[in-house]
């Protein structure tokens, strides 16, 4: 998968991660770019020799911090109520068309980064989601072209203060799901070339170990192709754009009591054939 990384000495790159480690890429060859939003771009035209290098080159030995996967990053765009079990569990009908609303791009942190809890919320709450990397430009395109254009497949959180989601004028959404650090994203990008089956695969979260969500993509109600379409009939997406695609049932405010991320929760996120990402919950500072 690809992923992007900070080092010890503090410079950033981006490599390939393989059962071995990670095999940086970043200065390994001329021919290949320096961001990873060129790379997803022009991939066909990169792929060989990304294939190449990571089997010749030696896994890095620098103990590094995985960074959010795409940069620069781009449009960030979210679906709601998208999983059947959701919908029921906040009693909310099965929506006939996608809700959609967007995050900040500054709310992406990396996939081990830690959550900074905002004093001016008291409903911090964790959302799992199969996140879809758009690979080619989308305008007014079917579903089938749609499809084409997925570049593959990471792991979010839709972390979200439901205080300031649900609490504010017309109901808008985007600074509930916006704060700082509320984008969790990672641990790489794999081409769906390498994800058979996006539409069946098993969807976790866990509250420091303990399994708050356990779903499939199979309940999703609207599939990614037709979210893309559905989406590229007003705005163009552009390699690199993100598709939350929604969270299934298990979130904190739908439970007896509801239960919200404290500084010094830790909250993971896995999904079957792509990996996991775990957050520690902090202070704001
Ligand atoms: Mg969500």
């Amino acid at each position: 998968m690809i992923v992007r990384f900070q080092r010890t000495n503090g410079s950033r790159g981006w490599g390939w991660k393989n059962s071995r480690g990670v095999v940086d890429l970043s200065n390994s060859s001329p021919a290949l770019p320096t961001c990873t939003r060129d790379l997803i771009a022009n991939w066909s035209r990169y792929e060989t020799e990304i294939h190449e290098q990571s089997q010749r080159l030696d896994v890095t030995q620098d103990p590094l911090r995985l960074l959010p996967p795409i940069d620069p990053p781009g449009k960030i765009l979210c679906i709601g109520l998208n999983y059947r079990d959701h919908a029921l569990e906040t009693n909310s009908p099965i929506p006939d068309e996608p809700i959609v609303f967007n995050k900040a791009p500054s709310s992406l942190i990396g996939p081990n980064d830690p959550i900074q809890i905002p004093t001016s919320s008291t409903q911090v709450d964790f959302e799992a989601e199969l996140v879809v990397v758009i690979g080619k430009r989308l305008k007014n395109a079917s579903e089938s072209q749609a499809a084409e254009g997925i570049f593959g497949y990471t792991i979010g959180n839709d972390v979200s203060a439901r205080d300031w989601q649900k609490g504010k004028p017309a109901k808008q959404w985007f600074l509930g799901k916006s704060f700082d650090t509320f984008a969790p994203l990672g641990p790489g990008i794999i081409p769906a070339v390498s994800v058979p089956n996006p539409n069946r695969l098993r969807i976790l979260s866990r509250l420091n170990g303990t399994v708050m969500q356990d779903s499939s993509t199979s309940e999703l109600i609207f599939s990614p192709q037709m979210l893309l379409s559905y989406i590229s009939q007003v705005l163009t997406l552009e390699p690199g754009d993100l598709l939350f695609t929604g969270t299934p049932a298990g979130v904190g405010v739908a439970r007896t009591p509801p239960v919200f991320l404290q500084p010094g929760d830790r909250i993971d996120v896995e999904i079957e054939s792509i990996g996991s990402i775990s957050n520690p919950c902090i202070y704001a500072t």
